[in-house]
């Protein structure tokens, strides 16, 4: 085994410094050293369900960027030296439907998380990317593109892809018209691509002094989404719905925003929601959602990305910090994501 050193959850919200071990190289694994690491509300929901004293060691962490310093025999891909980026699944089954059609993230036998899930070839449990190194199969691991900052570019690895997908398969263009509710992590990230995918964009938040940051990302628009004449008004008007909102809410005004035949994707709140038939009746309107990315879509949204100048609004704090990174998650103080530089951890 290789050791390392890492945050480890001592409970709901506390971690701590401590050395962790990483399995030797596979033939087909890459060793990366990890220098960025973004917070990710997932790391919330994780810790807050870590029982510390039964559960499986947790290390959060599942949208890195850093530089390969090992390869397998077998590795092709990547060589010591490259930059190098890994979003939140490492492995899946690579035989079935979802599998052959590059959607690893729908893996019938589920894909295998970066951290908190089971290694396929020796059932351990993976550990995340708050730490000095982590071990994937080269698959899994990205080329990071020059010109991409990578403190800036490990929130792509996770909300980036998030967003991606659905702009993407919901055919996202030039004329199209997408509005993003929420601006945060998510939000902020779906602005900028659909603006430079070529739509018309507007943004609806409930906190109002974002209206100068939603016009700086490029968007086109901004509605205080409790404002119930603006967005009364914007009835129909949009091809594509982006809601990034995490807590749980009321999908009617979104879905009357919807135009004829387009689509609301749920992004952010991923829990049980209440939807009144009619409004998809009136106006044949699709409810969508969608998780993550499939080796194809993060591989070409990273070059999207770098082809346009797309990366995430960070705040990089010393790892050393992570509680106070994940404390002001917690409260959304942020403007739109805490990274941890990871070198303090040498
Ligand atoms: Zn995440
Ligand atoms: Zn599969």
């Amino acid at each position: 085994m290789r050791t390392t050193t890492g945050w480890r959850a001592t409970g709901p919200t506390a971690l701590r410094r401590t050395s962790l071990e990483r399995r030797d190289l596979r033939p087909d694994d890459i060793a990366v050293r990890v220098d960025h690491c973004g917070v990710c509300h997932t790391d919330l929901h994780a810790l807050h369900d870590h029982d510390p004293h039964t559960d499986a060691p947790l290390v959060p962490g599942h949208e890195f960027t850093g530089v390969v310093t090992g390869t397998g025999p077998e590795v092709t891909a990547f060589s010591a030296g490259d930059r190098v980026a890994v979003g939140n699944i490492v492995d899946s089954c690579g035989a079935c439907a979802m599998c052959e059609a590059g959607q690893e993230n729908f893996c019938h036998s589920f894909p295998t998380l970066t951290y908190g899930g089971t290694d396929r070839r020796d059932g351990s449990t993976t550990l995340g990317g708050y730490s000095r190194e982590y071990v994937v199969r080269e698959a899994f691991a990205y080329p990071l593109p020059a010109g991409l900052d990578p403190a800036a570019a490990a929130p792509l690895m996770c909300a980036g892809v998030t967003v991606w997908e659905p702009l993407r398969s919901l055919g996202v263009g030039p004329g199209s018209r997408v509005a993003v509710a929420g601006l945060g992590g998510l939000g902020h990230l779906a602005v900028r691509m659909a603006v430079a995918l070529g739509a018309t964009t507007a943004v609806f938040s409930r906190t109002r002094d974002k209206r100068d940051d939603a016009h700086r990302l490029g968007a086109h628009d901004f509605v205080d989404s409790t404002d119930t004449r603006r967005t009364a008004a914007a009835r129909d008007s949009f091809d594509v719905v982006v809601d990034t909102v995490s807590a749980p809410h009321d999908l009617a005004p979104y879905l009357r925003m919807v135009a004829m035949d387009g689509t609301l994707s749920l992004l952010g709140h991923l829990g049980p929601v209440t939807v009144e038939a009619m409004d998809l009746l009136v106006g044949r309107k699709r409810l969508s959602s969608a998780g993550s990315g499939g080796r194809p879509a993060t591989a070409e949204m990273l070059r999207f990305c770098a082809d346009h100048g797309i990366a995430a609004d960070v705040e990089v704090l010393p790892s050393s910090q992570v509680d106070t990174a994940l404390d002001r998650l917690r409260r959304n103080d942020v403007r739109y994501r805490f990274v941890l530089d990871m070198s303090d951890l040498d």
